[in-house]
């Protein structure tokens, strides 16, 4: 088997439009044929590339080669933002009558998705708690028909045993699909474990650099071409410039992915203990009590935390303003290091109720340590930390 940085450099090898070494962008929205022979095939083709780019296109094939690879997939489909990849991926699966299990700490996007437009076509959702494999057992039933799986968590970065709940939802017939945004699979392959399906934000690690939306799903070719029939009805479709730069950003996936790790254990280390800060949540912390699972089925722990506060809402919010390195700002993954409070972001989004419920204390920051060098980021935070005694 190819190493990892082998990989994401040349497994698009195959479907290379041209002999050119830095592929073109095929800026092009669709593709003449020859005959009617060529063109019925490129018709219905799943996500061909030489048909019209919203069934497909060259620039998405490459990603997706690089992305089946590196998560131990058969297949993988491109689209316009890691929602997109979600929103199609369910629609897909799901008719009205079904149920639906998710995760009580998820990403905001995926909590709505299964609080309020899931329940308006007539499909039932329930959110367990994921760090207790049985609670997904407890919540199936004879309608049941996917799990949505996320770990480690937004923002909390609580762990799920993928491995014992993959079991579960196959003895159950119900489909499990993970999102691997915080982890990459530089650092856990879901599907390795037995997850059917796995999706990912490519906005965040897999692309890297903070300029483009796009997202991923991967899995068994058998699911993905009903995935892909969804896609044309909803149309999230990439575009191919930005498919082009997210190739792009995954042929450094492994190098910066080592850096992000580096920094995100570095600092939780550091701030782990300090008086002002009450608990670091990191899964690669030896005090976390889900380590010895993420070590089971992580090889890194990402370059993510979630910091809280002992003074709340209120030295959340200021230990931002003293951050000379990390701006305020809502996304992760990208070589700059970013910081967010969600209590004070989803006060704009979400009830008052939804937060409570999604269990995110108002006193927590998450941190997205981005690949500068450890000891600028570790005087930036500690500094700022000091700070707020003064
Ligand atoms: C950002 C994010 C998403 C949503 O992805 P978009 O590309 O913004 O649509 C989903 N899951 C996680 C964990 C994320 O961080």
């Amino acid at each position: 088997m190819t190493g990892i940085n082998t990989t994401v450099v040349h497994a698009d090898r195959d479907v290379q439009p041209s002999n050119a070494v830095a592929p073109p962008i095929y800026q092009t929205a669709t593709f003449g044929a020859d005959d009617a022979a060529a063109f019925a095939h490129a018709a219905s083709e799943p996500r061909g590339k030489d048909f019209y780019t919203r069934f497909g296109n060259p620039n998405h094939a490459q990603v997706a080669a690089v992305v089946a690879e590196l998560e131990g997939t058969e297949a993988a489909l491109v689209t316009a933002s890691g929602m997109a990849a979600l929103t199609t991926t369910v629609l897909a699966l799901v008719s009205a009558g079904d149920h639906v299990i998710g995760q009580k700490s998820t990403y905001g996007g995926t909590a709505s998705l299964l609080l309020t437009l899931l329940p308006r076509f007539g499909v039932t959702t329930t959110q367990v708690d994921q760090t207790d494999p049985g609670a997904f057992e407890r919540a199936v039933t004879d309608r049941s028909r996917l799990i949505l799986l996320e770990t480690p968590s937004n923002p909390l970065l609580q762990v799920t045993d993928l491995r014992a709940v993959a079991d579960l939802a196959r003895a159950h017939g119900v489909i499990t699909l993970a999102d691997n945004t915080f982890a990459t699979p530089v650092n856990q392959r879901p599907a390795d474990l037995g997850v059917d399906l796995v999706w990912h934000s490519a906005t965040k690690y897999l692309n890297g650099h903070s300029d483009v939306l796009a997202g991923v799903v991967a899995g068994p070719e058998r699911l993905l071409d009903k995935v892909w029939e969804t896609a044309l009805l909803t149309g999230a479709t990439l575009g191919p410039f930005d498919a082009w730069l997210l190739l792009r950003g995954l042929r450094t996936l492994p190098l910066r992915m080592q850096v992000h790790n580096a920094n995100g254990i570095a600092l939780a280390n550091a701030l782990d203990n300090h008086p002002a800060i009450t608990r670091v949540h990191y899964p690669g912390l030896a005090g976390h009590p889900q380590h010895a699972l993420a070590s089971s089925q992580m090889s890194g722990f990402g370059g993510v935390l979630g910091v809280e506060f002992a003074g709340g809402f209120h030295a959340a919010d200021d230990f931002i303003g003293h951050l000379r390195h990390f701006r305020r700002s809502a996304s992760l993954g990208g070589v700059e290091s970013l910081a967010v409070h969600p209590a004070s972001m989803w006060r704009g989004m979400l009830s008052e109720e939804n937060i409570a419920a999604s269990g995110v204390p108002l006193g927590l920051i998450r941190l997205a340590c981005g690949i500068e060098d450890a000891n600028d980021l570790l005087e930036d935070v500690l500094g700022a930390a000091s700070a707020l005694d003064s």
